[in-house]
């Protein structure tokens, strides 16, 4: 158990530009993608009657294989962030945690440490008071 202020910050640097920057980024590629798919599917559909059929049929399946992998690449980076930000956030948990429980048992030893050097300042108080007494005891004694 150990202070974990400096690591909880940094992460949460990390965090803030994961969420802030590369997350949002990566949501619009991906949705642009769909756009793009779409954009892909419908020029495949609309080739003239020109070319022969077989082209047209081999022009579109290499239309749909190129939207498809570069999709696939651009959702798994936008799910990549979505899961690094979550990881992130609950190593973040798990820090604050032990952070909270590393600074409870600071306070308490400084509370405990306190509340003996009370107890010996009393002592102390105590021991004079009692030497003082017997001081007064020891003079009317001796009258
Ligand atoms: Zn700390």
């Amino acid at each position: 158990m150990s202070c974990r202020c400096v690591d909880i910050a940094r992460c949460q640097r990390d965090l803030d530009v994961l969420r802030g920057q590369a997350a949002p980024c990566a949501r619009r590629a991906n949705d642009s993608c769909t756009h793009i798919d779409t954009a892909l599917s419908n020029a495949a559909s609309s080739v003239g009657k020109a070319i022969e059929t077989a082209s047209i049929a081999e022009l579109q399946s290499q239309l749909g294989k190129l939207g498809k992998q570069e999709h696939k690449a651009v959702w798994e980076l936008d799910n990549g962030c979505v899961s690094e930000a979550t990881r992130i956030a609950a190593s973040i948990s798990q820090m604050r945690t032990e952070d909270a429980a590393y600074h409870r048992s600071v306070a308490e030893a400084q509370a405990k440490a306190a509340a003996v050097a009370r107890a010996q300042a009393q002592a102390q108080a105590l021991a004079q008071a009692e030497a003082q007494a017997k001081a007064a005891m020891g003079k009317w004694q001796s009258r």
